[in-house]
């Protein structure tokens, strides 16, 4: 199993943003969290990527428990968060050299990597740019690419479409799948349709809750997991 989540609950003050929440994805699963803003995405992904605790429960992700192995879950998981953090006045390939460095892969074969990555992810003509000048689609290119420099077995994609028009969707969610062939994914989205397009299965998350874990099959029209989720983004 890449990931197993047990009971997790995680509290903000008053905010219950997870609330028992138990699932487990096996490798090279592609598994979409589907759910409204606020539902508690976020608040997940950051717990399986160590950046924040939960407040109770447990979860493993490649074997290795959150509280105790931080470190290892830190090489075994590339995470891409929703606002794709970037440093925009760097170059395409000097940022991903330098992420390269920050992953502590071997200087005489940082470049090797560099160029690979930039070749899975369609960067070539991009690579000696300047990454404010890309256009939003090729900076989540280079968000995905530096959450694969260190080529691990799970990666967690936040949002990884939001505000991108209907070229660059298509582009990055085939370029997902492809990814998702070597790979575990877990990504999320409120939006039906990108669960269809990429993932093979799908977790519905709404107030902290999981509400269904099915195949994607079953979200075709007039499905249960499709009324499910036409009901909770009803009430919005
Ligand atoms: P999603 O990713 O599905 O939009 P989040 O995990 O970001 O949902 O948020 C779940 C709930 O937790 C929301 O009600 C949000 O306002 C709240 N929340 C998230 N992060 C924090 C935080 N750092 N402090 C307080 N409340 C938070």
């Amino acid at each position: 199993m890449s990931i197993i989540v047990n009971d997790l609950t995680k509290v903000y003050g008053k905010q219950k943003a997870l609330d028992n929440v138990s699932l487990s994805i096996g490798d090279g699963e592609i598994v979409g969290l589907l759910g409204p803003n606020g539902a508690g995405k976020s608040t997940m992904m950051k717990i399986l990527t160590c950046f924040i605790p939960p407040t109770s429960g447990e979860a493993k992700v490649c074997g290795y428990d959150i509280f105790d192995n931080p470190m290892e879950i830190k090489k075994s998981v590339g995470y891409l968060s929703e606002q794709n953090p970037l440093y925009m006045d760097m170059y395409v390939r000097e940022f991903l050299l330098f992420v390269a460095g920050v992953h502590k892969i071997e200087r005489k074969l940082r470049r090797d990597r560099v160029e690979e990555i930039i070749s899975l992810t369609g960067l070539e003509k991009e690579a000696n740019k300047k990454i404010e000048a890309l256009s939003k689609g090729y900076k989540q290119r280079v968000g995905i690419a530096q959450a694969l420099i260190h080529d691990p077995k799970v990666l967690i994609l936040d949002e990884p479409t939001t505000g991108l028009d209907p070229n660059q969707l298509v582009e990055i969610r085939n370029l997902i799948k492809q990814i998702g062939k070597t790979k575990t994914i877990l990504l999320s989205t409120h939006i039906m349709q990108e669960v269809e397009a990429v993932c093979s299965r799908v977790i519905i998350i709404n107030n902290g809750r999981l509400v269904a874990d099915d195949e994607t099959k079953h979200l075709a029209e007039g499905g249960s997991l499709e009324k499910t989720f036409r009901e909770i983004t009803a009430n919005i």
